[in-house]
């Protein structure tokens, strides 16, 4: 079976590239817009949906950063939709978001520097109940700095999946719940085949280019 491509962009000069390309793409942008820079040292991450590898994204994270400030790029990026808890597993050892007596966990104040290593890979999960497993990969050491003040910047990300109306294959904006929930493997609609579907219209969720998409209240 010929590999899928899973196409994106780099976010630094806006390229075109795919998921297996884009870490020696982003890497020339950096190069050609920034210029490297000797004191400065991060990490590039790929991030993937576990069981959705075509949502990817790759941040450019200060190496001594905390697990923590990873967390809430994630979240702003892809996943937040009311504040659920989320974890990394990490060498076989939990870091969440809120550490409990009673469960265990470490905290993610952990910092990067003395946890990462180029080709390390670890999972990370986004609320216990209506679960986003994700994947991550250390994809490299580089002398850049995120830009402004941040500690994480998102540099590469994948392009929304050509999603259609199950109906009348248009682009598809909406994702009827009840379909999803019976296991259809057609949830997708346009806006003007959603509102003639004969579900309830209240149970939906936006099209949104994310591996929560369809998840608890997640709008994107
Ligand atoms: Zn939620
Ligand atoms: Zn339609
Ligand atoms: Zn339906």
């Amino acid at each position: 079976m010929a590999q899928r491509t899973y196409p994106g962009h780099s976010l630094i000069g806006k390229t075109a590239t795919t998921k297996r390309k884009v870490k020696n793409e982003v890497i020339r942008q950096l190069t050609r817009e920034r210029g490297p820079d000797p004191d400065a040292e991060s990490w590039l991450l790929m991030f993937q949906g576990k069981y959705q590898p075509e949502y990817w994204i790759v941040l450019l994270v200060k190496k001594n950063a905390t697990l923590k400030a990873i967390d809430e790029a994630l979240r702003d990026i892809w996943l937040e939709c009311c504040s659920h808890l989320s974890a990394f597993t990490i060498h076989g050892e939990d870091y969440v978001s809120f550490p409990d007596v009673e469960f265990g966990g470490k905290s993610m104040n952990a910092r990067l520097g003395n946890l990462f290593s180029v080709g390390l890979t670890g999972e990370y999960i986004y609320d216990y109940g209506d679960s986003t497993y994700l994947t991550f990969k250390v994809l490299d050491l580089v002398p850049f700095s995120p830009k402004g003040r941040t500690s994480v910047e998102i540099v590469a990300r994948n392009d929304p999946p050509d999603i259609r109306c199950s109906v009348c294959g248009e682009p598809a904006t909406e994702i009827c719940l009840e379909c999803l929930y019976e296991d259809s493997e057609t949830p997708f609609f346009c806006d003007d085949c959603f509102e003639k579907h004969e579900c309830d219209e209240e149970m939906s969720l936006p099209v949104v280019n994310s591996p929560r998409m369809g998840q608890c209240a997640y709008t994107g």
